[in-house]
């Protein structure tokens, strides 16, 4: 019997549980033209927001180059709009780790990567002010507080928050405080917890971000892209030898093939039904120790997510369930953790996918033929990004784009991140978090996050 790592994702289900923020639908939601392109520049399959950074990447960086975007279900619908709403820097929590694993240079490279791509969404939101992108999506700094439930977590999370400080440059020094119980209770009510590391941070409406810039970029270069939702891709294979015809890749999908000169996997928890190889017999996956939560400015819902798994369900690439141990726990956190919580009601409760790197980071480039089994040329990758991806996704995106483009990245991607036969040797695998819609009768906590 393989091992669950081992076992492949399939495609996508078609029938996934519909999160809060999918309501409504977007109207490019279903969008296809209504014949599949016979061939394009740059096959791109997945249409998360790693794959809109791509598009948005290409069709600014070369003004002729065409893009075909290749999506199994609804536009964005993957785990980009089944997060909780954040866009965060993971880098503050796992410095000492990224240190240990990494060394110190690599280290402050991926932090500060991680900072500039919060800053490099807001910028993206900028460049578009004549839009309603800013307001639909709801994209505003918030106060980020990491609070640890056990002392030793709370230790580890000290630890590293002074190696923090003493590695990186002077204008990052002192960016996140650290916090004991008795302050967090006194300035956010927060009860049950050892201490918090408290920072900058971020909160979107992750759905109308992502499909608002799809669909302002459709508007912008609608002659040079195409948006084909709901077409899986099932195999990606190179033409035959004495096929003249242009895009050396067939790209196979349930709406018939289309030829492609460059394929780039936006394919997160799923690349590994595409590229077999990069299943993964030894990585474990993460397992979640925190839950994250986020509040709508208007509603004063809340947004809650992080539900434990048992081990033998975690490894799963169906979001259309969501166990029944998630629904009845989900709504016992807020209760435990805040001073004035009352029973909250549960709205909306979905499920989804998250992909894994062996080495906890995530991996971009082009792919070697280890990996494909066709010598390396125009196939790329940007996945794994561990249940972090609002601090990664944005650059990876702009930076495989780039590098497709010839350009040199190397001033500002770090190299670890950097694919490399070793590194992608079984290294990808997937995962499933829950994620939950708790009601209003969470009111009182509003005005505190
Ligand atoms: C419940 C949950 C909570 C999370 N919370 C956080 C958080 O608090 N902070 C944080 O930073 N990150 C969080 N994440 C992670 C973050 O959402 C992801 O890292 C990020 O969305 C990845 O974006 P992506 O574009 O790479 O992948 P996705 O958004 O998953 O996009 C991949 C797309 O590829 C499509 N696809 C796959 N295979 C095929 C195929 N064969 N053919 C065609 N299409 C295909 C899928 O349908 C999907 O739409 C969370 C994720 C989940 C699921």
């Amino acid at each position: 019997m393989p091992s669950p790592l081992e076992k492949d994702p399939g495609l996508p289900v078609s029938d996934p549980t519909v999160p809060f923020w999918q309501l409504p639908s977007h109207p490019l939601a279903s969008t296809s033209s209504g014949r599949l392109p016979t061939s394009t520049d740059v096959v791109m399959i997945g249409s998360g927001m790693t794959g809109c950074s791509v598009a948005k990447g290409l069709l600014e960086g070369d003004p002729g180059i065409r893009v075909c975007v290749l999506e199994a279900r609804g536009l964005a619908s993957g785990a980009t709009s089944r997060n909780g709403g954040h866009i965060v820097s993971p880098s503050v929590g796992d410095f000492a780790e990224l240190v240990e694993c990494f060394g110190v240079k690599a280290a402050v490279e991926i932090a500060e990567f991680t900072l500039r791509n919060i800053e490099m969404t807001f910028d993206a939101v900028a460049e578009f002010p004549e839009s309603t992108l800013a307001t639909d999506s709801k994209i505003r700094r918030t106060t980020k507080v990491l609070a640890y439930t056990d002392q030793k977590a709370f230790d580890n999370a000290q630890h590293s928050l002074r190696e923090w400080n003493q590695h990186m440059p002077v204008n990052r020094k002192d960016l996140f405080k650290m916090m004991s119980s008795d302050e967090v209770k006194a300035k956010f009510g927060l009860k049950n917890v050892a201490g918090a590391s408290v920072g900058p941070g971020a909160a979107v409406w992750p759905y109308l971000l992502w499909c608002g810039l799809w669909s302002l970029l459709f508007e912008r270069y609608s002659d040079r892209l195409a948006i084909e939702t709901f077409t899986p891709v099932h195999a990606v294979s190179e033409a035959p030898s004495g096929d003249d015809r242009p895009g050396r890749y067939v790209v196979k999908t349930s709406r018939g093939e289309i030829r492609a000169s460059h394929v780039v996997y936006c394919t997160n928890g799923f690349t590994s039904h595409l590229l077999p190889s990069l299943r993964d017999e030894k990585s474990g996956v993460r397992s979640a120790s925190l839950y994250y939560l986020t509040q709508d400015i208007d509603t004063g819902y809340m947004m809650l997510g992080g539900e434990y798994e048992k081990p033998e369900d975690l490894v799963c690439s169906d979001d259309s369930k969501v166990n029944s141990r998630s629904s009845e726990e989900i709504v016992k956190v807020l209760p435990k953790h805040f001073e004035r919580s009352g029973a909250p009601q549960v709205k909306s409760l979905w499920s989804g996918i998250m992909g894994f790197s062996r080495d906890g980071i995530p991996m971009i480039g082009r792919l070697p033929e280890e990996v494909t089994g066709r010598r390396e040329d125009g196939e790329w990758l940007a996945a794994g990004f561990n249940g972090y991806g609002t601090g990664y996704c944005y650059s990876c995106g702009l930076a495989i784009a780039l590098m497709l483009l010839g350009k040199d990245v190397s001033g500002w991607v770090p190299s670890a991140l950097m694919i490399t036969k070793e590194r992608l040797r079984g290294s990808l695998s997937t995962g499933t978090f829950w994620d939950g819609l708790v009601g209003p009768s969470v009111e009182a906590e509003r005005s505190k996050l």
